[in-house]
């Protein structure tokens, strides 16, 4: 947990059944508006439709909509600048990282339709927590707290955003091949669907779970270990290893091992090559990765 952050940051996940069926279409957003030309953000609308819409069926939505985010919380749209770099940062952490050592197709089929941006964060005023993002259903992950995006700051990036798209990736992808049971034995009594989020990082590490939400259930465990196994530097890795003790990291060590036969196995991918191309990607990451003109 950062320690700017005063209070506990809650990763929560709505899932109304995950599992996406939708085979690729055309395009399921026919009816958006037709792009005007004279809007000052016509090329980076133009840039959205050729690298999301059109190959991925996926809209992105930088202009918040009250629709489709929660009325419980204060919200302010996500800037053009910062929604810019974001959606520049999607493609290049994610969606051409999946392009590249798995398939075109694979998140042409498997990824969601929906990605919503809002610049603020979503405080809850009841329990004191910050929410991170949404997803509902694997088909629209919304992504809060985009204002604060900086680019400089990969440990800020992979926490509030890519973190959570490789979460949620996960989830869809468990919901439609199962990883083993095994997996759930390994921290069996030691998941509090209420308390997690007073179990503080390092005693989670201590009891074999790489965050404080991984203590949730055993769900959220797998891909929680998924995400920040793909995302995290071996610094930060190595540090959570450091902070869990001989029997928490026999228990991160054997759970990484299940998932990473579960990716091999199930979907063709090898996680640690995964991995390096994220981390080398993110290491290209400065002023000069963003486009000029969008
Ligand atoms: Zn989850």
């Amino acid at each position: 947990m950062k320690p700017i952050l005063t209070i506990q940051i809650l990763l929560i996940f709505i899932l109304f059944g995950c599992v996406n069926n939708d085979e690729f279409t055309e395009s399921i957003f026919i009816d958006t508006e037709e792009l005007n030309t004279d809007s000052p953000t016509y090329e980076f609308d133009i840039w959205l439709n050729n690298n999301f819409l059109k190959p991925y069926n996926l809209s992105f939505k930088y202009k918040m909509e009250d629709v489709g985010s929660d009325m419980y919380y204060n919200l302010v749209p996500s800037s053009i600048e910062k929604s810019k770099q974001l959606a520049q940062l999607t493609k290049f952490l994610w969606f051409d990282v999946y392009a590249k050592m798995v398939d075109e197709e694979f998140l042409k089929k498997y990824g969601p339709r929906i990605i919503h941006l809002i610049g603020s964060p979503a405080y809850s005023p009841n329990s004191g927590t910050m929410k991170l993002g949404t997803a509902e259903g694997g088909i629209k992950i919304t992504l809060f707290n985009c204002n604060s995006l900086d680019y400089s700051n990969i440990s800020m990036l992979n926490e509030y955003f890519f973190k959570t798209m490789h979460h949620e990736f996960a989830h869809i992808l468990h919901q439609t091949k199962m990883y083993p049971k095994e997996y759930e034995q390994i921290s069996a009594g030691d998941y509090s669907p209420m308390g997690w989020q007073y179990i503080s990082s390092n005693d989670a590490a201590r009891l074999g779970f790489v965050s404080s939400y991984s203590a949730s259930e055993a769900q959220e465990d797998f891909v929680e270990m998924i995400a920040n196994y793909l995302v995290k530097n071996d610094s930060d890795w190595n540090n959570i290893l450091d902070s869990a003790g001989d029997e928490g990291r026999e228990k991160i060590t054997k759970k990484l091992e299940i998932c990473s036969s579960w990716m091999n196995e199930k979907w063709g991918i090898d996680i640690q090559q995964m991995r390096n191309e994220i981390n080398k990607r993110q290491l290209q990451i400065n002023k000069d990765f963003f486009d000029p003109n969008l």
